[in-house]
C-alpha cells in the first residue's frame, strides 16, 4: 500500500521533489492544494503539471475519512462518524462557540478530533477503552479529520453552509484514544496543522489532553510550538486517582506535577486540569484542598465535568447542587474554576464521551484568549 502524502514530512517530501527534479515551489504548490484548499485528489490540482501529478499519484494516496453519519443540527454540536481506509470507525465532534457566551462570531468552531482507535489505558469510567485499543491513528488520518469536516461543509447546500474559508478554528484533542500513546503521529499531524505551509492552525489553538503520560508531557515541553495542555487529573490524591486510572501506579501524582510543573516554566503556559465529577468517588469535600493547591502550585484552572453515563458502567454525576457546592469549594481556595452544567444532555448520551469533549472544548474556548482572537 502507498503512504499517504499528508503522513510525509516536509523535509521528506522536499527530498522526493528533488530527486524528481521538480522545482521547490511545485511543492508549496501541492501542500497549498491540499492543507489550504483541502484537496482531496491529484485531479483537483489543476495548475500542476500532468507528469507531477502522475507521479504523485504514483507514489503517495491522499485520502480523507469518508463520512458514514452526522449527527446534530446547523448551530448546534455535530458529531461525525468516520470509516478509515481499514473499516475503523472514529468520531470527531464539531462544537461551535457560543456567541451569547464569548461574545464571538458565529462562524467560529472547536473540533474535537481522535487519535487511536480504542484506547489501552483502561480507565474504568471512560467508553474509549471499553473495547480496548486497536491501532494508532497515522497523522493523516488525525490531520484529515479537519479537512474532512471543512470539505463537508463546503458540499453543504449554501443556507446550511458555515460561510468561512475556515470552519475549525480550534482543535481539542479529547477524542478516542491517548494522545501522548501516539506521540509521534500526533506531533506530526499537529505540526503541518500548525505551520504556515500547512493549515495555519495556532498552536495555541490546539489543546492536547491527556491522561497523565509523564515523559510526553516532557516531551511536549521541549517542542518548540506552543500547544496548550490538559490533564484529566479526576483525583487529587494518588488513592482516589488510583481507583479509576490505572496509569496513576505507574506515574502517580508526584511525577505528573514534576511533568506539569516542567511544562509550565518552560512554556510559560497556563494548563487546564480536567476533573470529572463522579459520585461517591471523587466529588467529596476531602478533594477540595488537595485539588486546589495541586492547581494552584500549577497556576492551572479547573474544568470541572459532571461525569457523563456510560451505557454499561454504574459511575454516576453528583446531584446538580452537589456539583456547585464543589466548584465553589474550589473556587473559593481562589482557583479559577469552570463548572458546565447543561440541560437536556439526552440526544449526547449516547455518544458517551463525545459529550464531555464539547462541554470541555467550551470551557477551553472560553477560558482562552485564542478564541476569540483573529
Ligand atoms: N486520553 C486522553 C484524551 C481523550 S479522553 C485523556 O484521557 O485525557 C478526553 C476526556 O474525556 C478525558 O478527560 C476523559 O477523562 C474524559 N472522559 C472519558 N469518559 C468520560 C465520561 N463518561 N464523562 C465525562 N468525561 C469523560
Ligand atoms: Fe483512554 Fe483517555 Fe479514556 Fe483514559 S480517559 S481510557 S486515557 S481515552
Amino acid at each position: 500500500m502507498l503512504p499517504d502524502i499528508r503522513s510525509q514530512t516536509r523535509d521528506a517530501l522536499a527530498e522526493q521533489f528533488k530527486a524528481w527534479s521538480e522545482p521547490a515551489y511545485r511543492l508549496d504548490q501541492v501542500l497549498g492544494w491540499i492543507y489550504a484548499k483541502r484537496a482531496s485528489g491529484w485531479d483537483e490540482m489543476s495548475n500542476l503539471p500532468r507528469g507531477l501529478r502522475e507521479k504523485l499519484a504514483a507514489a503517495f494516496t491522499l485520502t480523507l475519512p469518508s463520512l458514514v453519519t452526522v449527527q446534530g443540527a446547523r448551530d448546534t454540536t455535530r458529531k461525525f462518524l468516520w470509516r478509515l481506509g481499514d473499516g475503523s470507525l472514529i468520531e470527531s465532534v464539531l462544537i461551535p462557540a457560543n456567541p451569547a457566551l464569548y461574545g464571538e462570531r458565529s462562524d467560529r468552531h472547536t473540533l474535537c478530533i481522535s487519535t487511536q482507535v480504542g484506547c489501552a489505558y483502561g480507565c474504568r469510567f471512560c467508553a474509549s477503552g471499553l473495547d480496548g485499543w486497536k491501532r494508532n491513528l497515522e497523522p493523516h488520518e488525525i490531520a484529515g479529520q479537519i479537512l474532512a469536516v471543512e470539505r463537508w461543509n463546503t458540499g453543504l447546500p449554501a443556507d446550511q453552509r458555515v460561510e468561512a474559508d475556515r470552519v475549525v478554528n480550534n482543535i481539542v484533542v479529547m477524542g478516542m484514544g491517548e494522545p501522548m500513546a501516539n506521540y509521534e503521529n500526533l506531533t506530526a499531524a499537529l505540526r503541518s496543522l500548525n505551520a504556515p505551509w500547512g493549515a495555519g492552525i495556532g498552536a495555541r489553538k490546539i489543546t492536547i489532553s491527556t491522561s497523565g503520560v509523564v515523559p510526553r508531557i516532557r516531551n511536549l515541553a521541549d517542542e518548540p510550538e506552543q500547544f496548550r495542555l490538559a490533564i484529566s487529573l479526576h483525583g487529587a490524591t494518588d488513592d482516589v486517582r488510583v481507583q479509576i486510572m490505572p496509569i496513576n501506579r505507574k506515574y502517580p501524582l508526584r511525577e505528573l506535577t514534576a511533568a506539569c510543573e516542567y511544562y509550565v516554566e518552560k512554556k510559560g503556559k497556563m494548563i487546564t486540569l480536567e476533573y470529572i465529577l463522579i459520585a461517591g468517588v471523587n466529588a467529596g469535600r476531602e478533594q477540595v484542598i488537595p485539588l486546589a493547591s495541586l492547581a494552584r502550585r500549577l497556576h492551572a484552572k479547573v474544568n470541572l465535568i459532571p461525569y457523563n453515563t456510560v451505557e454499561g458502567l454504574a459511575w454516576k454525576r453528583p446531584e446538580e447542587d452537589a456539583c456547585r457546592a464543589f466548584a465553589a469549594a474550589v473556587e473559593a481556595q481562589g482557583v479559577t474554576t469552570t463548572l458546565r452544567l447543561e440541560k437536556g444532555h439526552d440526544i449526547d448520551a449516547a455518544c458517551g464521551q463525545l459529550r464531555l469533549k464539547t462541554e470541555r472544548a467550551l470551557a477551553e474556548t472560553g477560558g482562552s484568549p485564542a478564541a476569540g482572537g483573529q
